[in-house]
This record gives C-alpha cells, sequence and structure tokens, in this order.
C-alpha cells in the first residue's frame, strides 16, 4: 500500500448512495436513533475513495487467508533517544524483556504477588476511597446486573452510558477525532503503521499487556514514532467483573511492562468492552490512570465501527463500513469532536482501516482534523506520561501514586507470538447488550491466534 497508489478521486460509490437519514439526524437531536440492525443481511454505504491496493470486501472475512505482513519501517536500538517528545529517557533493550518476570499471559493477575501487593498498598494510602460495590456478573452483561445498572451512584458506562468529569469521551474541538486503535501490538500493526506513516497521522494506541510481552518492537515503533501509548490492562476482562485487587493487578502490570519497555508510563487508559464504573474509575485514579471511552451520542449511536468482530464473523465488511458511514455523518453535525473505537489485533480490522475506512476518512468534507487523544484534548504529547508531564497543562488526578517499579525489566529473550483480546461490542449493541458471550469470542480469538487454546479467567 504505498502512498502513490493512493489516489484521491472524486466520490467512487461503492455500493448504493448513503445518506445522513431522519434516524441518524434524530439520534443526535432527541436520542433516538436506530443504527443498523445485525439482523440485516446486505448494508448500503458510500466511500469518497478507497485503497488501490485494499483487500476485497468479500475476502475480508473470518477465514480469510493470512496475510504476510509488512516488516517494521523502523526499530529502534536500545538506548535511542526519543525525538517526538522532550526529555524522554534513553529507550531500554526490549531483548532484555523476561516474561518470566511477568504474569501469565491473557489470564487475569494473580493477587499475590509483591508487585500487586505493593500497588495495592499504594493505592490504599492514595486517599482515593474506593467506592464499595461488589463485582458484577455474566462478563458484565447487563441483563444479568440488573441492581448495578439502577444504582445510579455506580454510574457504569456500559450499561447506561453514564460519564463523569474525568472520563474522555470526545474531544472538545468540532471535527476532531481522537484517533485510537485497541488490543495490539500485533503483527498487523505494522501494516497500520505503514498506513499512517505514509498518510503523516498519528494514533493513540491502547495496549495489552500481554500482548507488549509478545512484540515489544512494535511498541516501541509505536512511541518512537510519536504515536500515543496508553494501558489497555494486562488480560482484557470486563474490569467490572474483577475485585479491587485484580482491577489493581491488571492495571499495574500493563503499566509496568509498558514502562520497562519504553522507558515512560502511560497515564491513560480504555477499559476493555468500555466496561468502567465508579469503582473502577477510582482505582484507576488512585493509580494515575484517566480513562479514555468512546463517543456516545445515544444508545444506538456509539462511535464504534464494530471491525473487532469482522474477526469471528459476526459481523460483515460492508456492515462495518455502513456504521463507518453513520458514524461519519454523525461526527459532522454534533458540536465536538469524537472518539472512534477500532482496533489492530486483526488482520481484517487492520485491511478495512487501510483499505476503505482511512482513505475515506482522509478526504471527508468538511475535513477531519486526526490526532491521538492527548492532542485532541489540547495538550501536549508530553502529557500522556507520567515522566514527561509537568503537571502545568495536565495536572494529575487527585490522589494519583506514583507507578511502583518493585520488578526491574529482567533478563533474557522476550517471547514470540501468543495470543490477542479484543473490544467492544457492536456499535448498537454495546448499550444495549452489555458483554454476553465476550469471553467466548476472546477465547476462540486467542486460540486463533496463538495457535493454542487459551481461556479468559
Ligand atoms: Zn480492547
Amino acid at each position: 500500500m504505498s502512498k502513490s497508489s493512493f489516489v484521491c478521486l472524486a466520490a467512487v460509490t461503492v455500493a448504493a448512495a448513503y445518506n445522513i437519514d431522519a434516524r441518524q439526524v434524530s439520534g443526535v437531536s432527541v436520542g433516538t436513533s436506530a443504527g443498523p440492525q445485525p439482523t440485516q443481511t446486505s448494508f448500503s454505504f458510500t466511500l469518497a475513495t478507497t485503497n488501490p491496493t485494499a483487500i476485497p470486501l468479500a475476502s475480508i472475512v473470518s477465514n480469510a487467508a493470512t496475510q504476510a505482513t509488512h516488516t517494521l519501517a523502523t526499530t529502534y536500538a536500545p538506548g535511542s533517544i526519543p525525538t517526538v517528545v522532550s526529555g524522554a529517557p534513553p529507550l531500554p533493550n526490549a531483548a532484555l524483556l523476561a516474561p518470566s518476570n511477568y504474569p501469565a499471559l491473557d489470564k487475569v493477575v494473580p493477587t499475590d504477588s509483591p508487585e500487586v501487593q505493593q500497588w495495592i498498598k499504594d493505592v490504599a494510602n492514595s486517599g482515593v476511597t474506593i467506592p464499595d460495590f461488589a463485582p458484577t456478573v455474566d462478563s458484565g452483561a447487563c441483563g444479568s446486573n440488573a441492581a448495578a445498572v439502577a444504582d445510579t451512584t455506580r454510574c457504569w458506562w456500559t450499561c447506561t452510558g453514564c460519564v463523569t468529569a474525568t472520563d474522555i469521551t470526545t474531544c472538545p474541538n468540532k471535527l476532531t477525532w481522537g484517533f485510537t486503535y485497541d488490543d495490539g501490538p500485533s503483527p498487523y500493526t505494522e501494516d497500520l503503521l505503514q498506513f499512517l506513516d505514509q498518510n503523516n497521522l498519528k494514533t493513540t494506541f491502547f495496549a495489552v499487556g500481554s500482548r507488549v510481552i509478545s512484540f515489544p518492537n512494535i511498541l516501541q515503533t509505536e512511541y518512537m514514532g510519536g504515536h500515543q501509548i496508553g494501558v489497555h490492562t494486562w488480560s482484557h476482562p470486563p474490569l467490572t467483573t474483577l475485585t479491587n485487587d485484580q482491577i489493581i493487578g491488571e492495571l499495574g502490570w500493563s503499566k509496568k511492562v509498558i514502562k520497562d519497555v519504553l522507558g515512560v508510563t502511560p497515564l491513560h487508559f480504555r477499559p476493555p468492552f468500555g466496561d468502567i464504573d465508579n469503582r473502577v474509575r477510582a482505582i484507576a485514579q488512585a493509580m494515575g490512570l484517566t480513562p479514555v471511552i468512546w463517543t456516545r451520542i445515544s444508545p444506538q449511536a456509539t462511535f464504534d465501527t464494530d471491525d473487532f468482530d469482522l474477526h469471528s464473523g459476526l459481523t460483515t465488511a460492508s456492515h462495518v463500513l455502513q456504521n463507518w458511514n453513520y458514524i461519519s455523518g454523525n461526527a459532522s453535525i454534533i458540536d465536538t469532536g469524537f472518539i472512534l473505537l477500532e482496533h489492530d489485533l486483526f488482520q481484517q480490522s487492520v485491511d478495512i482501516a487501510t483499505g476503505y475506512i482511512l482513505p475515506d476518512a482522509l478526504l471527508h468534507q468538511p475535513p477531519f482534523k486526526i490526532v491521538p487523544v492527548i492532542e485532541c484534548q489540547n495538550k501536549p504529547l508530553s502529557d500522556a506520561y507520567l515522566e514527561l508531564n509537568d503537571n502545568s497543562s495536565n495536572p494529575l488526578p487527585s490522589g494519583s501514586v506514583p507507578s511502583s517499579s518493585a520488578n526491574a525489566a529482567g533478563s533474557s529473550t522476550g517471547s514470540t507470538g501468543s495470543g490477542g483480546s479484543g473490544s467492544s461490542k457492536g456499535s448498537a449493541a454495546v448499550a444495549t447488550a452489555g458483554l454476553p458471550g465476550l469471553g467466548a469470542v476472546f477465547a476462540l480469538a486467542l486460540a486463533i491466534l496463538a495457535g493454542t487454546t487459551l481461556l479468559m479467567s
């Protein structure tokens, strides 16, 4: 997918014309939008252009043949000094990352380790009061947790859309896109990075700790290239289902492995599935992490392309592109910017982004300003990291504690391979259906990527 082959043409109609219809407009004004329904079998959309080298839509399916991935355009030697953000420490030696110094991949972390025990003490000493809510059950499914849904003091975003002042769900400036990719790094991240480089785009990568262990060099290339790095937990569980100590462990280990690979600690995190309530928020605050979710203008109009479900076959490429049409249409008429959920774990998600969504987005009229989340908040990239944040434009949340460094990066060689994890339900399904069945979806995804059977705890 070379830059020269990306030709900006007048509107290329890929399917039947798409109109910003009454459903969408009503979704903005009165919150009654009815997005595309999962039972539909055909979907229409229009794109301004597509990438000439795009994978055909008919090939972006769950059983797609594995494609060769691009190799990283640039890798960085240990000790390299980041140039995209001032004051950053030298890059650690990723080859010294020892998986044996970290929890098992893709399992909720144990809480009896010295590291987690220290983080538990840090949180207790932070001064932040942790609400006494019982963990949710059944993977956080809304229908199985009626009392939690009804409890407004819990402010459970997943099932009610409730947000607090500290949640980042949008960008303040109209047409500004807080650009994010979740669940990597993965081999397909390299393809995405190539497209982003060719088009001078920077994004925010919310990295899963277990994937960082597997692909530390890719995380380093993301960071050194000026992309923002955020936390997306260690094993990608719905956080409201965990105990306080487990949440602390999931956030703590993912912070730590990113610090060990990059030399800096993220100050932002995205809860897997957007599953956050006031208990999770308080623990994150005590650990110096600000939540970033995604834009939701009505229960049915969330800014989620549902690209994650391409891999499993729960959705189709044309449905994802229709979702994208709805989202870009809504993004054009709301008074703020927006944050969109996309993923870089599977080739199907990357294929639809680089082949279709991003080429269309780059030609959008009026133009989108596409930037990492930290920049869409009108803050410098340095404010994305604990060690570089000077507290002037980005004062840390009250009660934040320094990242604990109970263990050194370790020794020996990094691991290879291993699975992935995902995020999100369909754009209409998040708010209405919660999270049922996602554990099984991720277990399947992990098994496919890792070539083995892994179960989500
Ligand atoms: Zn995710």
